[in-house]
């Protein structure tokens, strides 16, 4: 059998020790992998994790109170509550009810549209680098996937990658927006000529896990206009919830169909609770957004001054070069008690790290400053 290429590195580092905490890998079986050889970590109160783009601060002080108090309630699907934050889902977003389909994160609605709209006849496109993880799906289905270099800006190079959707018969196209592990967005003008300019019967999927983080339009209310555009949603990033579980997928309601035939699947109460609070809460979005915005901007210009330079991000994630073996690199900043995130096969000289509190960042800084043996 021949494994996906996540899977093979994740295995290569399983046995390396680092599969959960090192790796940064999504994709293929790594949420249900026991941390068990999790790297030493000289830090007494154990590493700092910046490698899963998680949100440290975890759900809001109000989405805890809710999920806690929904628990007794827990012994039932609550397919009412489910509805109302369908319904707060729809205020927000401006997408009307028919269109949208909430799912247990968005991984699910991102594999299900890989295992319906990939095959052996129906290619995937995506850039390269992106979330891997529906270019795994697809392969693994005996799709052709194309994998079309980002531009040097990081933006998806939307002329090369319509390119290659016309080269050969393409069931999906996948854009990050902004992308991850970049964080580097793709201005709407040039998504709006990839939707007008692509084959006709290839759908889009447009990812939008890590948009509340930027000053990025959505582009889901295009949903109401066109039947070959997708667009996620999760909870798992600002909203910090990726343990909780909560996504939505935003269609034209055949599209959504599609997407449900492969199974029900009913939504965590608690989640469901959760996100609830977090919708109500109008200052969780901006003031997450501001803070997350300020403690990247000055990482990243701490990065720069000392020669080290990152595209720029509008997400709670960026991209470092190292100048050097990227994975060797992660594996040292480990040994000093952080954790980052991965190398991909395009740049294996840089390496991703997930934007942490201060106080991580400040460990983060340390620890760079030694294994690269610069000025902290
Ligand atoms: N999409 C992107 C771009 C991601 O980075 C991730 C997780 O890291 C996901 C989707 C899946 O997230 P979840 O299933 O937690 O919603």
């Amino acid at each position: 059998m021949t494994l996906p290429a996540s899977r093979r590195r994740f295995l290569q580092l399983a046995g390396a020790g680092l599969a959960v905490a090192g790796s940064g890998l999504p994709g293929l079986g790594y949420a249900q992998t026991a941390p068990a050889a999790a790297p030493a970590s000289p830090r007494a109160d154990g590493p700092v994790l910046l490698n899963f783009n998680e949100c440290p601060y975890g759900p809001s002080a109000a989405a805890q109170s809710a999920a806690r108090d929904s628990i007794a309630r827990c012994g039932r699907y609550r397919f009412e509550l489910a509805a109302q934050v369908r319904d707060a889902f729809v205020e927000h977003s401006g997408v009307s009810a028919d269109h949208l389909r909430l799912y247990p994160g968005s991984s699910e609605p991102l594999n299900r549209a890989a295992a319906i709209w990939t095959g052996p006849q129906q290619g995937l496109v995506v850039a390269d680098p992106t979330f891997e993880a529906i270019g795994d799906v697809a392969a693994a289905r005996g799709a052709h996937v194309s994998r079309v270099p980002l531009r040097s800006d990081g933006a998806h190079d939307v002329r090369a990658m319509v390119a290659a959707a016309h080269a050969r018969p393409t069931g999906l196209m996948y854009v990050c927006n902004p992308n991850n592990p970049t964080g580097s967005i793709s201005p709407p003008a040039e998504l709006a000529w990839l939707l007008a300019s692509k084959p006709a019967g290839t759908r889009v999927l447009l990812d939008e896990a890590y948009l509340q983080y930027s000053d990025q339009p959505s582009l889901i209310a295009q949903v109401a206009e066109r039947d070959d555009l997708i667009v996620l949603r999760t909870f798992s990033k600002l909203y910090g919830m990726a343990g909780l579980r909560l996504g939505a997928a935003a269609a034209h309601p055949d599209r959504l169909r599609e997407l449900g035939s492969l199974g029900d699947n009913p939504l965590p109460v608690p989640a469901l609770a959760a996100a609830l609070a977090s919708l109500h809460d109008p200052q969780l979005v901006p003031q997450r957004r501001l803070q997350n915005a300020k403690i990247r901007q000055a990482t990243i210009a701490w990065l720069g001054k000392r020669g080290f330079s990152c595209l720029p991000s509008e997400a709670n994630c960026f991209v470092v070069d190292v100048q050097r073996d990227g994975a060797a690199f992660a594996r040292a900043m480990a040994a000093q008690g952080v954790v980052i995130g991965r190398s991909w096969p395009i740049w294996p000289q840089r390496v991703r790290v997930t934007v942490g509190t201060e106080e991580e960042m400040a460990a983060f800084r340390a620890a760079f400053a030694q294994v690269a043996g610069v000025p902290s």
